[in-house]
Formats: C-alpha cells, sequence, structure tokens
C-alpha cells in the first residue's frame, strides 16, 4: 500500500497584484496574495518541500536594477519569522534536514529561499531550466526570473523527474514521475504559465485511491491558477495577465488538463500557491 505523505501548507510573504487581472470580472483594487509553499512529510524521506516562497535573498536582489523592477511590478511583503527556513526551524525542523526541495517552476516567488537549505537537492521538472539559463537582467525580470536566487551549484544539485505512462487514474495526464517510488506523490506536467512547471498529487492518506472521487488526495496546483474556484472552473484570467505567461497555449491545455481531473476526482483537497488553503476536511466545493 502506498504511503501517507502529510501535506502542510505554508506561506512565505506575499506579493501585491490587482485582483481584475487574477480573475476575469475581478474588481480594480489591489488584492495581497501569500506565496504559498508547503512542507511534505514523508514516512520515509522526513522533511521535503513544495517551493519555497520568498526569501530574504529575494528583497536584496530586488533593492538594485534588475531587480528592482521585480519589486514594482510585483510588490512583496516577507515579515522576520516568515522564511521557509524560519518556519521550519520553529517546527524543529533544522534547515539541513531538508534533503528534497520539489522545485514546481522557477518564479521568484517559488525559489525564493533555495539558497536557505545547503543541503536540499531539487527535484525538478528538465524543461524548467533550459529556457531561462541565459536570460539575464531584464530579460529575466521580465520571465519573473531572478538568476541570482539560484545557488551556484544549482545543476548539479538538480535532480530531473522521469515520467512514465500515468496510472489511468491521472487521466486525462499521459504521463507522470512518481516522485517518491512509492506512489506517495506524483509530479504532473501542467507548463504554460513557466517553462517545465509541474503539479503534485499527493496521497495523504494511506493507501487513497487514484481511481475514486479524490477522497484522501491533495492536488498542490502551483500556479495553474490563482484562486481554487478558478482551477475547478477553469476560469480564465484577465488578458493582459495572459501577456506573462510563458505560453498561453499551453497553458490553455494545462488548465483544462487539471480541471478535467478535478471533475472526476471531485473531493480532492486543491492547494494553489497564491490562496489561503482550503480547510483540510472541507469535503469539495463543486460551485
Ligand atoms: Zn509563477
Amino acid at each position: 500500500m502506498s504511503p501517507a505523505v502529510e501535506v502542510v501548507p505554508l506561506a512565505a510573504g506575499e506579493c501585491l497584484n490587482l485582483a481584475a487581472l487574477t480573475e476575469r470580472g475581478g474588481r480594480w483594487r489591489v488584492r495581497r496574495y501569500p506565496a504559498g509553499f508547503a512542507l511534505l512529510r514523508h514516512p520515509e524521506h522526513g522533511a521535503v518541500l513544495f517551493d519555497t516562497g520568498y526569501g530574504e535573498g529575494v528583497l536584496s536582489a530586488m533593492r538594485r536594477w534588475p531587480g528592482l523592477l521585480y519589486g514594482l511590478v510585483t510588490p512583496v511583503r516577507l515579515e522576520v519569522g516568515q522564511t521557509a527556513r524560519e518556519q521550519l526551524a520553529a517546527r524543529g525542523i533544522p534547515a539541513d534536514e531538508v534533503r528534497s526541495i520539489i522545485v514546481s517552476h522557477l518564479h521568484a516567488d517559488h525559489v525564493g529561499a533555495l539558497r536557505d537549505f545547503p543541503a536540499a537537492r531539487f527535484v525538478i521538472d528538465p524543461a524548467a531550466y533550459p529556457p531561462l539559463r541565459s536570460l539575464k537582467g531584464l530579460r529575466a525580470v521580465r520571465r519573473a526570473f531572478l538568476p541570482e536566487l539560484l545557488p551556484a551549484d544549482f545543476e548539479e544539485r538538480c535532480g530531473a523527474l522521469t515520467f512514465s505512462p500515468a496510472p489511468p487514474g491521472l487521466l486525462p495526464f499521459p504521463e507522470a514521475a512518481d516522485v517518491f517510488g512509492d506512489g506517495g506523490a506524483y509530479a504532473l506536467r501542467v507548463p504554460g504559465h513557466a517553462p517545465g512547471m509541474i503539479a503534485l498529487v499527493v496521497r495523504t492518506c494511506p493507501g487513497a485511491n487514484l481511481d475514486g472521487d479524490g477522497s484522501g488526495l491533495t492536488l498542490l496546483a502551483s500556479d495553474a491558477a490563482w484562486s481554487v474556484r478558478a482551477l475547478r472552473q477553469n476560469l480564465t484570467v484577465h488578458p493582459i495577465a495572459r501577456l506573462a505567461f510563458w505560453d498561453v497555449a499551453q497553458e490553455a491545455r494545462s488548465r483544462a488538463a487539471l480541471h478535467a481531473w478535478l471533475l472526476a476526482h471531485p473531493r480532492t483537497r486543491v492547494i494553489v500557491s497564491h490562496e489561503r488553503p482550503e480547510e483540510a476536511h472541507a469535503g469539495h466545493r463543486a460551485g
């Protein structure tokens, strides 16, 4: 039986954005969006992170050009005690106990604290980094990518996810990567918002059935949508916000696939990075 992996949704800092950009029909007012990440507790692998949220490196990058521009477009707040490292320490988990960080994609609000975890290797879709590797200065910032956030040995510490035909319960995704090799968590390719973006389906109850209604499963959807409602209803964002997508057509396909999977697994707990998470036992929200 596949083991249960506990998912603890957390956030490290927040950014400001216009509600009207994040959701069609939203109001033209500034809202605060948490920079979510998650602590996964695996019975054998211990503490594993899914992204890191913002970190102190983001604040220093934003004090000088071209990171300054990132801060103008996406004002960031990060209070003392809010970084992933500090929050894990408060839970009794020292940074060097974190051996793996699953990186959903390389935007600054997801990798802002990679440097704080010196013992971690980075589990990532092999398609995530190559298109960004050569981007510098303004061209990088335009992609919400701040190269200085990556540790100097980033590439050596990356372990590429290997995708193989997905279990039928993950259709319409043809392929998935069994992250721990025990069925505890599957990575799904959801590129478009950023190159090589992944989502994670986690078994939070032992032996939870991928072919069932989603009970006992948690979907960490990263930035596939700004809200769970948008994902469940397949709502699009404002056309201006689409300008920030890496690949608009890919994004629509990825969102449609997640939407279809959620229709078939309505009781899945869904967590998107920039919204306060649904309660663990709230059941599904159909509407
Ligand atoms: Zn992003």
